[in-house]
């Protein structure tokens, strides 16, 4: 669909995204998901591109500017390289990049953030744990103070980019019980009583990892508390809605990817002595994945638009996260079934897509949660 709000900057970021996706991601995907690994030079030459930089200073490496416009067409570009592995593998540093401009302190700044933004060193967001990922009030994970240092304690679990990362903003509890007790800290994971562990075995996203990290009376100096005490809860809200943007997107690419290789693949196949594309109900069918493409892709470039204007719509977010996943869940679906056993094998991208879909519907806040917090956005 036509974007009325493109521009010559934007096409052309989106463009140099598409290329360095079809020419350097999608050829070897298969490889890096099989491998469960992929060369670190991406992060380097994705970094280089300014696809970590939205929201930075210059100083730090960034762009110094912010559009969401861009961020989402490099999510979706991202996304389309028919596997979401190495998106995801990148996609720790995205979601702890926010904080760590906004929060960290300048000393933290100047060392580390250039070489975050230019993929240089790997950075996380470490927030889900073994007891729960969805109520994030409750988080068990915990940093006393103890002269100029915070001792930190607890388990991390889920930690995308966890194996690699050089860098870590860890979500752990200061105060009280619930949400009022929570702080954000940055943790070098060289600090003593710092340690990790891979889940491996994962239904999808293999070429990206992630990572149970332990904290053992992992001291961090009292400096690495990433703004005020006791406030991480509403940071950890708002830098949800970027990385849930960037979801929505992520599901736009894949919904993209599996309406083209579906039609292709409808066009190429023949059965009753018509290639499959001439018959009315696989014609549905694709009437249907692209009318829900055109809904996903029109609802996303108007939050676009929103934040742009300056106002963070938390509700339509929530909406078009779990609208978007739904809609992926459907279009995967119909694309393996407009394959049929094609996409039954593994090398496929539908095949591929269709197990990644889950993490889409679970990981940065899950349909149900989504669905709630859109509800009491409405004020009830
Ligand atoms: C591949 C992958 C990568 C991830 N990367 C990261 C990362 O980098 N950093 C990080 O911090 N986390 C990460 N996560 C964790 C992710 O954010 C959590 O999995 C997610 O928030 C859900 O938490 P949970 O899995 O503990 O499920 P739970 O919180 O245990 O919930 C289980 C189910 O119950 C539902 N549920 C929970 N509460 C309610 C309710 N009140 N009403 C109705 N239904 C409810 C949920 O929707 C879910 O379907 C990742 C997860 C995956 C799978």
């Amino acid at each position: 669909m036509q974007n009325p709000f493109e521009t010559e900057e934007r096409r052309a970021f989106r463009e140099t995204v598409k290329r360095y996706v079809e020419t350097e991601i999608k050829p070897n995907i298969d490889e890096w998901d099989e491998a469960a690994d992929f060369p670190w030079r991406l992060h380097e030459e994705l970094g280089s591109m300014g696809y970590f930089g939205f929201g930075v200073s210059e100083a730090h490496g960034g762009l110094g500017f912010d559009d969401a416009f861009m961020r989402f067409a490099a999510a979706e570009e991202m996304a389309k390289a028919g596997g979401t592995g190495v998106w995801a593998g990148v996609g720790g540093r995205s979601i702890s990049i926010g904080p760590i401009e906004h929060l960290a302190n300048e000393e933290i700044r100047e060392r580390c953030l250039e070489d975050i933004v230019l993929g240089r060193k790997g950075s996380c967001l470490a927030i889900t744990e073994p007891g729960g990922g969805s109520d994030v009030a409750n988080m068990q994970t915990t940093a006393v103070r103890e002269g100029d240092e915070w001792v930190i304690n607890g388990v991390k679990t889920f930690i995308t980019g966890g194996m690699k990362g050089d860098y870590f903003v860890v979500g752990a509890r200061t105060g009280g019980e619930g949400l009022v007790g929570i702080s954000l800290f940055f943790v070098d994971a060289d600090t003593p009583g710092f340690s990790r562990t891979p889940l491996d075995r994962k239904m999808g996203w293999w070429a990206s990892d992630q990572a149970t990290l332990y904290f053992d009376n992992c001291r961090v100096p009292a400096a690495n508390l990433m703004g005020e005490e006791n406030h991480g809860f509403i940071a950890i809200m708002q830098n949800f809605n970027y990385e849930r943007l960037s979801m929505i997107a992520g599901a736009l690419g894949m919904m993209k990817t599996c309406l083209e290789e579906s039609i292709a693949w409808a066009k190429e196949r023949e059965t009753f002595g018509k290639p499959l594309i001439k018959h009315q109900v696989i014609r549905h069918k694709i009437a249907e994945m692209s009318a829900r493409i055109d809904q996903i892709e029109s609802y996303g470039t108007m939050i676009c638009w929103q934040i742009n204007e300056g106002h963070m719509p938390v509700a339509e977010i929530c909406k078009g996260k779990f609208a978007a996943t739904k809609a992926l869940e459907f279009v995967a679906s119909e694309a393996m079934q407009i394959f049929g056993g094609a996409a039954y094998l593994r090398g496929n991208p539908v095949e591929r897509i269709y197990r990644e879909v889950k993490v889409f519907a679970i990981g940065g806040g899950s349909e149900e949660i989504m669905r709630d917090l859109a509800v009491r956005q409405m004020g009830l």
